[in-house]
């Protein structure tokens, strides 16, 4: 029996998202926070593990609905941004619509659930090419428009003009992927949600120190949380992770000072790795750098041998590599390595 007979042809051309284990000393690869939460034991002692966890997420949506001044009926939580990633293009189908390069599993999931996707190339300075994704638009009438502002893997943030007129003129949803917004100088789409019925924000804890609890969750229309309510799995986000994300939510100061810890260390790593001759990092606003460099695969192995671990975006990004923010000891270990290898 060949199994692969019997796997949908969408699926079966499809190469899973990968993420290999490689060992290290630093970790700089996957745009993690360096400073996790210790202290969440006191979330434990609330958790029924014989219980189901609330359906609802109740109680961590209250959190949420505080800070960002939204109503719980405008929240919907995820088990990480993938799954709701997932959600909402199973609820409202493709064409989906997402330039590139930016966060693959746009383009993975769509195809997993068998939609067209419409991919853009960005423009030179990484920004949105406004003019092919308008021509798209009125020709392809994409449902979804995913655009990760910061955009990963560049780093940088959409001119919001272009975003606008985005939202102005689709007649689909756009979904504004925040995930990298904590670490942005602007302030981001969370404003015009009042203004626009079309608009979703996508925001997620992974950045900020809570990769291993998976939580993100969707601000929107009620109407758009409904029907993507729909297709939610009833038990998709556990009772630790709710517990242990309200906890964390409550020490705003912890969080914030982590934060200002890594926009500040992204500075004077970007100050350090311009002045590397054959080196050119990308501004950014996110907790993350990318940088082109001759030979990426050489150094990236050369980094990587001396404990380094980053990411080879040289198959997405031609000749480039990403690096993610550490704590200061990392990088400055990162930028001693980096000058040896070169
Ligand atoms: N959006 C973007 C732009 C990302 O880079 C990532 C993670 N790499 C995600 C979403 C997914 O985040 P989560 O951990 O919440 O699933």
């Amino acid at each position: 029996m060949d199994i692969k007979n019997f796997v949908k042809a969408g699926i079966r051309s499809l190469s899973a998202y990968e993420v290999k284990e490689i060992p290290c000393k630093v970790k700089l690869d996957a745009n993690e926070s360096p400073y996790g939460f210790k202290g969440l034991l006191k979330a434990l002692k609330f958790i029924k593990t014989n219980r189901y966890p609330d359906p609802e997420a109740r109680f961590l949506k209250k959190f949420i609905s505080r800070d960002f001044g939204v109503k719980p009926e405008n929240i919907l939580h995820g088990n990480g941004s993938d799954e709701l990633i997932y959600y909402l293009i199973t609820t409202f189908g493709g064409p989906v619509l997402f330039p590139i390069p930016t966060f693959s599993m746009y383009g993975i999931i769509s195809q997993a659930l068998g939609e067209k996707r419409i991919a853009i190339p960005l423009e030179k300075e990484f920004d949105l090419d406004l003019e092919k994704i308008l021509k798209a638009i009125k020709n392809q009438k994409p449902k979804l428009i995913f655009l990760s502002s910061p955009n990963n893997p560049t780093g940088n943030c959409f001119s919001s003009d272009r975003i606008l007129k985005i939202i102005e003129v689709s007649n689909g949803i756009v979904i504004v992927d925040e995930a990298y917004q904590p670490f942005a100088s602007d302030k981001g789409f969370m404003p015009m949600l009042k203004d626009y019925k079309n608009i979703v924000i996508m925001r997620t804890l992974s950045k900020i120190g809570l990769a291993g609890l998976r939580v993100g969750f969707l601000i929107a229309d009620e109407e758009i949380i409904n029907e993507v309510n729909k297709v939610r799995l009833p038990f998709n986000l556990n009772s630790l992770s709710q517990a242990a994300a309200v906890e964390v939510l409550k020490n705003k100061k912890v969080l914030k000072s982590c934060i200002k810890s890594i926009t500040s260390e992204r500075g004077r790593l970007f100050g350090e790795m311009a002045k590397i001759k054959g080196i050119k990092p990308y501004p950014s606003e996110a907790n993350f750098i990318l940088f082109r460099i001759k030979e990426p695969d050489k150094i990236y192995k050369g980094l990587l041998k001396k404990g380094i671990l980053v990411r080879n975006m040289s198959g997405v990004v031609n000749n480039c590599l990403r690096v993610t923010v550490g704590t200061p000891e990392e990088n400055m270990g990162f930028i001693k390595v980096l000058k040896e290898v070169i």
